[in-house]
């Protein structure tokens, strides 16, 4: 349980060969040991041939084995105990409450995906009864759906466990049968290798081949490019910038095979505060968003970060009261240097554009990400596309809209996003009504009375949204739906019952195996 700065390939601790770089204590604002050694591309081609040379072996086993393979993993990451909890606080400066809780979520999501592979639906078996007396006869036809092959997972900075090494990508993947090879976070190497020791050893445990699992090591686009680029990949999960994402999609579209991406990238996550519920709870719903603004210093993909009302007085109230829990809330360690400064530019540009007024700013010095609210009015925010663009942190822009009509004008010029949420009272139904199919068009999740930080990981969850919220907004990356992103289906014709796979044999169909 020892941090060596290595990646793991082929169940061994390896010696990256490129060059290296170190940890980062956002907190303390120094270096942390060990040295993390890079990986070249000559053992990124290892590691994915390995996958490759796996995949048939670890898609066949049965449901029952994945299962407990996942369960194992759980096991794993739990008996690393206090090291994991401690080296995650230093790399990310996230607080311990956070990172115990995101712990306890992580293995959660194990749990469920073997849960999932017991119960069998996720193989979406199909069967058309041969019709032999029709003209033309018809043949016996069944469908399944099996695993893609190798995954390559980018582990996301805001979450090091949760959305990271054995995080929601890798455990959908593992559930659907195929092979991961995770490109390590370098803001929080040590939290990977620990998380990737534990799985190692889960696949040691359930005797797998080694090539199931490996954790690639660097900073940098080359290694990640190389990994999606390598033709055993077969499907790319991501969470990061939208910079990162449209990158790793172009290098994904331009392959001689193309493979899927599912990237998840950026998203402002609109609220709409609607006049009866503004009239009666302003400042409640000040209060609340601005705990949800700040949840872990605003770095959450679903960070409120618009807010659209009618201008009254309500909205004013509203924003004086915002401003007085924001002030309340102190600076608070940032991720990184780097989003601490991409931060740092995006609450200027707000604060130097001549259309926005700045009610809150605060300081963002050594790595703190300090709140800030800004407000503009309805024909600004349409005609200045700028106010758009994702500020990652724990600031937002109020939109003071003329009317109705003006806030569906806004929905209806929005990017695709996560979340939308609606603050609502009975009066305000009509309003909502007319909102609603703008809202469905645009989003993944929306939501009714409450705020979009905190997404349950369950079967009904989507964690997705059209374009840039995600590459494919079809899909959700929480919960039991993100197994599809790595299934295709499989039509077997007229085949006798000793050549189909045990899945679908009459007798197991309810279950799988
Ligand atoms: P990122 O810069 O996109 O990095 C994510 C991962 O992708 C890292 O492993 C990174 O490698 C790799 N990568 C980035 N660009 C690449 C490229 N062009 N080619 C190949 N690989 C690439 O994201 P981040 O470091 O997590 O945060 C930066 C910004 O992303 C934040 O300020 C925020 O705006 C946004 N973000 C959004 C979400 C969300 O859920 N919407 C979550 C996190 C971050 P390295 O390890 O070498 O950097």
């Amino acid at each position: 349980m020892s941090i060596l700065g290595h990646a793991l390939i082929g169940g061994v601790s390896v010696k990256g060969n490129g060059a290296t770089f170190s940890a980062f204590d956002p907190a303390k604002q120094e270096l942390i040991e060990p040295v993390i050694t890079m990986v070249d591309e000559v053992q990124i081609d290892q590691a994915c041939r390995l996958a490759g040379a796996a995949f048939d072996y670890f898609r066949s086993i049965s449901n029952q084995q994945r299962a407990t393979f996942l369960e194992t993993i759980a096991e794993e990451i739990l008996a690393l105990g206090d090291t994991l909890i401690v080296r995650a606080m230093a790399e990310s400066g996230l607080p311990r409450p956070r990172l115990e809780g995101e712990r306890g979520r992580t293995v959660g999501q194990l749990k469920l995906f073997a849960d999932l592979l017991r119960e069998g639906s996720w193989l979406d078996l199909r069967i058309d009864s041969p019709l032999p007396d029709r003209q033309p006869p018809r043949p016996e036809l069944r469908q399944r759906r099996i695993a893609l092959g190798p995954v390559a997972v980018f582990a996301a900075s805001n979450f090091p466990l949760a959305f990271s090494v054995a995080g929601g990508d890798t455990a959908s993947a593992f559930a659907a049968g195929c092979p991961v090879i995770v490109k390590a976070h370098s803001a929080h190497p040590g939290t990977s290798e620990l998380v990737g020791q534990a799985i190692v050893r889960a696949v040691e445990r359930c005797q797998l081949p080694s090539g199931v699992f490996a954790l690639i090591t660097g900073s940098g686009n080359g290694i990640g490019q190389a990994l999606v680029r390598h033709p055993s990949i077969k499907a790319v999960g991501f969470t990061g910038s939208r910079q990162g994402g449209v990158a790793l999609m172009a290098v994904a579209a331009a392959r001689p095979e193309p493979i899927p991406v599912y990237a998840e990238m950026s998203s402002i996550n609109p609220l709409m505060l609607l006049p009866n519920a503004m009239a009666n709870r302003a400042t409640a719903i000040a209060q609340g968003f601005a705990a949800s603004l700040t949840m872990g210093v605003g770095q959450f993909c679903t960070n409120p970060g618009l807010v659209l009302a009618l201008d009254d007085k309500h909205l004013a109230q509203f924003a004086h009261v915002a401003v007085t829990a924001l002030s309340d809330v102190p600076a608070a360690t940032m991720l990184t240097a780097g989003i601490a400064s991409s931060y740092s530019c995006g609450v200027t540009a707000l604060a130097e554009h001549a259309d926005v007024v700045t009610l809150l700013q605060t300081s963002n010095a050594a790595c703190k990400g300090g709140s800030a609210l800004f407000i503009t009015n309805g024909a600004t925010f349409l005609e200045k596309h700028e106010l758009r663009n994702e500020v990652f942190g724990p600031a937002a822009l109020l939109v003071a809209c003329r009317d109705s009509a003006e806030m569906l004008a806004i929905i209806e010029s929005l990017e695709g996003q996560l979340t939308a949420t609606i603050q609502m009272d009975p009066a305000d139904l009509a309003l909502a009504q007319q909102l609603l199919p703008a809202l469905e068009r645009k989003v993944g999740r929306i939501l009714v009375n409450g705020f979009p930080t905190g997404v349950e990981v369950s079967s009904a969850m989507m964690h997705g949204g059209p374009y840039p919220a995600t590459s494919d907004g079809r899909s959700s990356s929480v919960g039991t739906a993100a197994i599809e992103r790595f299934l295709r289906p499989v039509c077997y014709q007229n085949f006798p019952t000793e050549l189909l796979p045990p899945t679908m044999r009459d007798g197991n169909l309810s279950h799988g195996n």
